[in-house]
């Protein structure tokens, strides 16, 4: 077969599972449920146990099943090794529980997935300052370094009101302090975007969304892009130092984050994730040609008061993402007239569903302040330019001419 390196993005997912031995020549890696595994003897056991053979010892440490969707998001990702956990917060959180200590101060975008911003919260609580920034301004997340920042953290495009950050120059401003840099990628997906191409150390992806695609399992996942040098990160434990410096970070995130606190992803929930993978340019080219014909709609309709979406010429990083993103994605937002009541538009949208979730293949609608941001209260809202009647769009797959009807149909009360 022709080396894999030089397939396209869809090609390498489509045949990944059988670049390695597979059982009976199945063609999708088959669903492993059992918990514990078998050796030759007991010395085998012992060097899997020591890291001196490779094996799977427990399930919550790993499974057949779930590596093989690991190595399909390396090859996303043009990383060097990827851990799979039960959700994205299950991904973040293990970063967060197992990279930081008492003492070490976060720089992360202020525009933030709203439960990763309460998780930031209580990572303030356990001692750990975090800055909040506007991530668009490489200034300043740069201002709000100090000798002990571990870390930055920003999304891609964030969700709902779809801010990019300054992607490349954050990331040549962390390898320039030596700073771990982690981008969660859910907005883009490693189809739009790699964040390994502006520098980033460890890369997030709520598999959940785009990847999965289908709204039917969770997931998440953290690659390491091995461009960091973990020699320079004071937190790695003396165990994990044994190996490579490439895979410090790893083996303690595997460790400290997803053994110790067990939020592990089950083989169905990968098959189903992998296999919504291998549809997901697909998808996400005409998620993304939809929402941004919808966009354009309603930009250009007096109703509306302002659409959010990168695709369009008037958002303020729209030259980013037209550099740094092979589309814009299939994520908009935008609010209404003061004197239309978005309840009463969103009831009446026959097509596109109000619920939460995102990166579905139909089309899911809904109200940010009251739902989704409800709990961050008022104040934080607006600092994150969240309006109280901002609508959020996840496009789907639908037919675009029956969305641009129906998102137009709802306008006409
Ligand atoms: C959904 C989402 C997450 C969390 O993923 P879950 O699988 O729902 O836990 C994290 N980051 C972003 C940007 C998301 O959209």
């Amino acid at each position: 077969m022709k080396d894999s390196k030089t397939f396209g993005f869809t090609t390498s997912i489509l045949h990944s599972d059988r670049q390695k031995a597979i059982e009976h020549g199945s063609l999708h890696k088959p669903i492993h449920t059992s918990v514990a595994f078998g050796y030759r003897d007991a010395r085998e056991l012992a060097a899997v146990f020591q890291g001196k053979q490779p094996g799977y010892r427990y399930g919550r440490q790993g499974n057949p099943t779930v590596a093989a969707l690991e190595d399909k998001i390396t090859r996303m990702e043009d990383g060097v090794a990827t851990l799979c956990f039960a959700t994205g917060m299950g991904a973040i959180g293990a970063i967060m529980q197992s990279l930081l200590r008492s003492g070490d101060h976060v720089v992360s975008s202020a525009f933030l997935f709203g439960n990763t911003n309460s998780l930031w919260q209580t990572v303030q609580g356990q001692g750990m300052p975090v800055s909040f920034v506007d991530a668009t301004d490489v200034a300043q997340v740069e201002a709000a370094i100090t000798p002990a920042t571990r870390m930055v953290f920003v999304e891609t495009i964030a969700n709902p009101r779809t801010q990019i950050a300054d992607l490349a120059r954050i990331g040549a401003l962390c390898r320039q302090r030596g700073i771990l840099y982690v981008v969660d990628n859910t907005m883009t997906s490693p189809y739009l975007f790699r964040p390994k191409a502006v520098g980033a150390s460890l890369v997030v992806n709520a598999l959940t969304k785009s990847i999965g695609g289908h709204g039917n399992a969770l997931g998440g996942s953290l690659t390491d892009t091995g461009l960091f040098d973990w020699t320079l990160y004071p937190n790695i434990a003396a165990s994990y130092k044994r190996f490579a410096p490439v895979q410090w970070g790893m083996a303690q995130l595997r460790a400290k984050g997803l053994r110790d606190f067990g939020a592990s992803l089950g083989p169905e929930a990968a098959h189903h994730l992998a296999v919504g993978a291998e549809t997901m340019a697909l998808r996400i080219e005409r998620e993304s040609a939809s929402a941004l014909a919808i966009a354009s709609m309603l930009a250009a309709d007096p109703r509306v008061a302002a659409v959010h979406y990168p695709g369009l010429a008037s958002h303020p990083q729209h030259e980013i993402a037209t550099t740094l993103f092979k589309a814009y994605g299939g994520l908009l937002s935008f609010e209404l007239r003061d004197d239309i009541d978005c309840f009463d538009y969103l009831n009446r949208l026959q097509l596109a569903i109000p619920a939460s979730n995102l990166g579905d293949t139909r089309t899911l609608v809904i109200p940010v302040a009251h739902t989704i941001f409800y709990e961050m209260g008022a104040e934080r809202r607006a600092s994150m330019g969240i309006a109280e009647s901002l609508i959020r769009v996840s496009v789907g797959i639908e037919d675009t001419d029956d969305l641009l009807h129906d998102f137009s149909q709802a306008l006409a009360a």
